[in-house]
């Protein structure tokens, strides 16, 4: 486990990075066949950076070049970590047509089809985090209002209970709160659910899965999150057309590690 400091810049980033891989493959026994990455930024289809808003230093830099440098001699692929969240999780959880939404510092997500993420890594990673659920909602990172990233994310469902008690909130305070139903925790956390099922059920009406699935540390950490998401789902469901069932998330906090492997093995061929 390697933290980068989040005010470095792109040289030393790289610098921490190449050291690590270094001595990564100083213990492997034997030359790494296939190396899978899940990658947080926004990529172009010929992997360049486009946008990463935690680490603006990095938008140009051509990826896809960094990591054969860095793997020489091994089959390096890459995706989108949200779209590699969603195929592992639908591999784990044996659905060919799934929904993710992975809720932490900020919200990634995927939609796997017939076992495959689309759009597809070439034509750009699903982007379920910019979804608009609120259209004079909160300001994004993106520049928008009102994406559920910017409603929902772990930074913002805790400013929103900071807002409602009138005082700084830690995530552990959050989850105890939560769990005691004090009226500042439940107030936020019931509208990052809502904002979170309006995102997920308005996906599903576009590709109707067979499940949707919240995972994410920020989700897994607070006891009773999935199912109020699952909850505020079930309110929106319309006459005729009940909502895909809400699970979380099999692989905790390490979907798209799990996806990253599995592109290492060349499965999904995202
Ligand atoms: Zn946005």
């Amino acid at each position: 486990m390697v933290r980068w400091r989040s005010s470095a810049g792109l040289p030393e980033d790289l610098d921490t990075l190449r050291a690590h891989v270094e001595e990564l493959l100083a213990r492997a026994a034997r030359p790494l066949a296939g190396v899978g990455v899940a990658v947080p930024a926004t990529l172009d289809a010929a992997g360049r950076v486009t946008a990463w808003p935690t680490r603006p230093s990095w938008v140009g830099l051509d990826l896809s070049e960094v990591l054969r440098d860095l793997f020489p001699g091994s089959e390096v692929s890459w995706a989108d970590d949200g779209d590699l969240a969603a195929v592992a999780e639908a591999h784990a959880a044996g659905h060919s047509d799934l929904v993710y939404v992975g809720v932490g510092t900020g919200i990634g997500g995927g939609i796997v089809l017939g076992g495959r993420p689309v759009p597809g890594t070439r034509r750009g990673s699903c982007e379920l985090g910019h979804l608009i659920v609120d259209r004079d909602g909160e300001l994004c990172d993106c520049g928008r209002r009102g994406c559920v990233q910017a409603e929902a994310s772990g930074p913002a469902t805790l400013r929103r209970a900071a807002a409602a008690r009138g005082a700084e909130v830690t995530f552990e305070e959050l989850r105890a709160g939560y769990a005691d139903g004090a009226d500042w925790a439940v107030t936020a956390v019931e509208h990052s659910c809502a904002a979170l099922a309006a995102a997920l059920v308005g996906a599903g009406e576009l590709v109707h899965p067979s499940a949707t699935v919240v995972g994410g540390g920020f989700a897994a950490g607070i006891e009773g999150f999935v199912a109020e998401v699952a909850r505020q789902a079930a309110m929106l469901a319309r006459p005729g057309h009940p909502v895909a069932p809400v699970l979380p998330a099999r692989l905790g906090g390490g979907s798209s590690l799990h996806g990253a492997l599995l592109a290492a093995r060349g499965l999904p061929n995202p």
